[in-house]
């Protein structure tokens, strides 16, 4: 495919950075593998908009894939992380933004009775499915597939994300031992659940599952599905854990769980907590919570948990995040869906936009998508153009279409006008593609 134009400095910064480092990046995502041409290396970001090393710059619809809510450089948090780092970058000893930033989560979460903070959303899940194998003294797992929930040996299996956007089998370095206890099995089946139950009698730990999946595109759970799950796992005596790394504090104040109401036993978190900056969260019950070390049995550490600048941060955007903050994102992503769909349609391009709260993604299909077999069906092809030619006008789309898009506070009716200008053509490449 010929690309629409060249980007010579984040070319020979890719170039250096491919001799450097594995395919040039340091998370498969950010590579265009998927989609073709050379990775935008951005230089920095104000608001809904992010400028790359040739100073082009794009309206940002990936968010730093959702951390960014209140846009690139909110005065707010940038305050708060210079004040924090002008006291210390790290102590290794208890502080008072950890404590705040706990404080906030129990607070806006009422299944999350203590937590445990750490860096990042895949220390989040591994360590909420130690404790719920120590606390329950089984050994399986049921996951879902095109559920992505970190890059955890256990979890890998059909996972989504990188692992669907590159079409990659089980990985390599996974040993059966490792996987060996993980139940895979289709998402939105609550028949699966029940029957992988019945066979496993009293081996099942917990399921873990994303709230609203967004890593095989934007899949939500089929009304009951949530509540099924929690359900089956009481009734068993397993652990209902539920995967807010990515809908956490994005889709309403209190996440998924905001939404669905459903009470998980254990929750995960990551992304927006962190304002940008390493920290991620799980936590639940306090009786299983109370499993872990020093004031029980089952091990877990990290020398950054907690680190003060990312506390701070996290803190700042989480106090910003009202119920105006919301209604914001809210509406600015039922506008550009609205959009979508119309540019779409008018090309006669068969499609369909799904959403989870504010969070969305478009399938290039006509089928309703509920698990990771029918999003893998779709003309991803398609997606290829449309991402290159928005690309080209100056708009940042996740580089693969098995990805949900992302919006912000900051994305304005400037912001939005651009998009809008620019999906017409996209549309018509999507229309021209051939697999
Ligand atoms: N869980 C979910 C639902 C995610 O979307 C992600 C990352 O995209 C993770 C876990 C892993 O988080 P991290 O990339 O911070 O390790």
């Amino acid at each position: 495919m010929s690309l629409p134009y060249e980007a010579p400095v984040s070319q020979s910064l890719f170039d250096r950075a491919s001799a450097v480092t594995p395919g040039g990046v340091n998370s498969p995502v950010r590579a265009f593998r998927a989609v073709g041409g050379t990775p935008r290396f951005m230089v920095s970001g104000t608001g809904p908009y992010l400028t790359d090393a040739d100073g082009r710059e794009y309206v940002d619809l990936v968010c730093s894939w959702g951390p960014m809510i209140l846009g690139h450089s909110h005065p707010e948090v940038i305050a708060a992380v210079q004040e924090a780092v002008a006291r210390g970058t790290s102590f290794g000893t208890p502080g008072a933004g950890e404590v705040e930033l706990a404080e906030e989560i129990v607070a806006r979460i009422e299944p999350v009775e203590q937590v445990r903070l750490v860096s990042s959303g895949t220390e989040a899940t591994m360590s909420a499915i130690r404790l719920a194998r120590g606390f329950t003294g089984r050994p399986k797992v049921i996951k879902f597939a095109g559920c992505y929930h970190g890059h955890v040996d256990a979890l890998l299996a059909a996972a989504g994300s990188g692992v669907a956007t590159f079409g990659l089998p089980d990985t390599p370095g996974v040993t059966g031992a490792q996987a060996g206890d993980t139940i895979v099995l289709p998402y939105n089946d609550l028949e699966a659940v029940r029957a992988a139950f019945a066979a496993h009698q009293g081996e099942i730990a917990c399921v873990i599952t994303e709230a609203s999946p967004g890593n095989m595109g934007v899949v939500p759970p089929l009304p009951g599905f949530n509540q099924g799950l929690k359900d089956l796992c009481s009734a068993d005596g397993a652990l209902y854990i539920s995967d807010e790394v990515m809908t956490g504090f994005r889709v309403s104040k209190a996440g998924w769980y905001g939404i669905d109401g459903v009470r998980p036993d254990l929750m995960t978190f990551g992304k927006v907590m962190g304002g940008g900056f390493p920290a991620a969260a799980f936590g639940g019950r306090a009786d299983v919570m109370a499993h872990l070390a020093p004031a029980g049995p089952v091990y877990q550490a990290g020398t950054l948990s907690g680190n003060p600048i990312a506390t701070a941060a996290g803190v700042a955007q989480l106090r910003l995040l009202d119920d105006a903050a919301y209604e914001k994102v809210d509406a600015v992503s039922a506008e550009l869906r609205g959009l979508v769909t119309a540019a779409l349609a008018k090309e006669g391009v068969a499609h369909r936009l799904q959403a989870a709260g504010n969070m969305f993604s478009v399938f290039f299909t006509d089928a309703e998508v509920t698990n990771y077999d029918a999003a893998k069906a779709q003309e991803s092809f398609r997606f290829t153009a449309f991402f290159h030619s928005m690309l080209s006008q100056g708009v940042y789309l996740p580089p693969s279409a098995f990805e949900s898009w992302f919006v912000s506070t900051a994305h304005d009716t400037a912001a939005v006008e651009r998009i809008a200008a620019a999906l017409p053509a996209a549309a018509r490449a999507a229309a021209g593609a051939t697999a």
